[in-house]
């Protein structure tokens, strides 16, 4: 059988890992990019051994190689030209990361959801290396999956944790299966890109049917799963009720497996029931791999006592004589917004700057959790859309500039004692380079906020 060629269509950052895995396996390998720059040209004669071909500054009628199988970049959309000329000459099309977990030489475990990817991840990890495995993180979070594959090469790496997105989820044809994966929760997100619900849950189930063992869930999305996935399939189940769940959180204290008390939430930095729901999906991965008897190593529980989650996500900064500051930059849905809106101290009044890039989101999601919320500032592109749903159901102002938004909020709250929390419900690149710039931002305004205070 001849050898596969690969052709790498769209060299951002998932394409350009994808080359230097290609390269690192020599594979024979091809690059095409609607666009043709010197950084472009830089990156190919980078290469060693170099692409077959390159086809940069593609355009409608300009040839490709055919009979190849197409790494295809997220960012080229089902419809448009780039995308129907490459599913004309590919025999097969999909994603960096289908294409890394084809050459990942070890087992993985999968984590998708609407929320918490991230944190699940991160703390997997953490749990499965307490546990003794050479585990790495991987995927959507931090490097391609392609770099790590390479890592993994080099290492002998165990176990690879690898968190994966709707984007990914929907290009993927067929893929290595994993050891054990989880759906975490679903709700409305990139509705813009999903049509709908519906749609968007049927893509994040698709992780689930190849899992070698069984799927874990959280009790709320078992109806998408259930529809989703062949009848038959086996599910480890975590929920935030008492009953009903493999894992459970009785709302107070404890989390528990088969009713057994095992953890004490209370004790643990992490907070929120949605946490909570984190630690459980994490907790059900690690015995789907490992085994039941792992849950009695100490390691174990002082990773659950000691684990934080990365920055940007409810991540409180300053405490300033009982005026909390929060910086929820990564909430880019309203879910996630809701989740930090039920983890704040219910007697503090809150006053939450909400907005950015629309992704056509239910922001009517949000009415249901505004109780204590004492005021919105309303920021970005979809401030109508925000404003014209939330009208009469809390105060709204509505700012054209972040900092005067930021330093309205500060006002509010320092004359009556409340939180102050970034947590938008919205994609940040209206005004910001991403998620990470806006938490930064709002940090830097409130630290000079404070200390405009101090010098009156
Ligand atoms: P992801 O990688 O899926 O975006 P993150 O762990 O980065 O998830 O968290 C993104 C946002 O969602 C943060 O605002 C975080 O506080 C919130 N979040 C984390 N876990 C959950 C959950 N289980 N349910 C709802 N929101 C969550």
């Amino acid at each position: 059988m001849a050898e596969t060629a690969y052709l790498i269509a769209g060299c951002g950052i998932s394409g350009k890992a994808a080359a230097r895995l290609a390269a690192y396996l020599k594979k024979i390998y091809y690059l095409a990019d609607e666009n043709d720059t010197p950084e472009l040209r830089d990156f190919a004669a980078s290469l060693n051994p170099a692409p077959a071909g390159i086809f940069f500054g593609w355009k409608e009628g300009m040839a490709l190689p055919c009979g190849v199988e197409t790494v295809l970049s997220p960012g080229i959309r089902q419809g448009t030209p780039f995308r129907m000329a490459l599913e004309q000459c590919s025999g097969k099309c999909y994603g960096e990361l289908e294409f890394a977990l084809q050459h990942l030489p070890c087992p993985y475990v999968g984590i998708t959801g609407t929320n918490g990817k991230t944190t699940v991840t991160e703390l997997t990890t953490a749990l499965f290396k307490a546990a003794g495995k050479n585990a790495e993180a991987a995927g959507n979070i931090g490097a391609a999956l392609s770099d790590a594959v390479i890592h993994a090469r080099e290492t002998g790496l165990e176990l690879a944790v690898i968190e994966i997105s709707s984007f990914q989820l929907e290009s993927m044809q067929s893929f290595p299966r994993p050891q054990a994966a989880a759906l975490l929760n679903i709700a409305s997100d990139h509705i813009d890109r999903h049509a709908t619900l519906d749609e968007y849950a049927a893509i994040k189930c698709r992780l689930l049917p190849s899992v070698r063992g069984r799927a874990v869930m959280n009790k709320n999305v078992l109806g998408y799963g259930e529809r989703n996935l062949p009848s038959g399939t086996e599910y480890v189940v975590f929920t935030s009720g008492k009953t009903g769940g493999d894992f459970t959180y009785d709302g107070q204290r404890y989390i528990r497996y088969k009713r057994k008390a095992l953890f004490d939430y209370s004790r643990m930095p992490l907070n929120g029931v949605h946490n909570c729901e984190n630690i459980q999906a994490a907790l059900a991965l690690l015995v789907e791999v490992c085994g039941v008897e792992v849950l009695q190593n100490p390691a174990i529980a002082q990773v659950l006592y000691e684990f934080k989650p990365s920055a940007h996500r409810q991540e409180v900064f300053l405490n300033r004589d009982g005026v909390i500051y929060i910086d929820d930059s990564k909430a880019t849905n309203p879910h996630a917004v809701n989740a930090a809106l039920e983890a704040l101290p219910a007697d503090k009044g809150v006053y939450l700057l909400l907005g950015g890039l629309d992704k056509g989101m239910d922001f009517t999601e949000l009415i249901p959790h505004l109780g204590h919320v004492r005021k919105i500032y309303v920021i970005g592109s979809c401030a109508d859309r925000i404003c014209s749903v939330l009208n009469g159901v809390t105060v709204l102002e509505r700012y054209k500039r972040f900092e005067d938004a930021v330093f309205a909020a500060c006002d509010d709250a320092e004359e009556s004692g409340g939180v102050v929390i970034l947590s938008p419900a919205c994609a940040s690149m209206d005004m910001f380079r991403n998620y990470q710039e806006r938490g930064e931002r709002f940090k830097t305004l409130v630290y000079k906020y404070v200390a405009d205070q101090l010098k009156k």
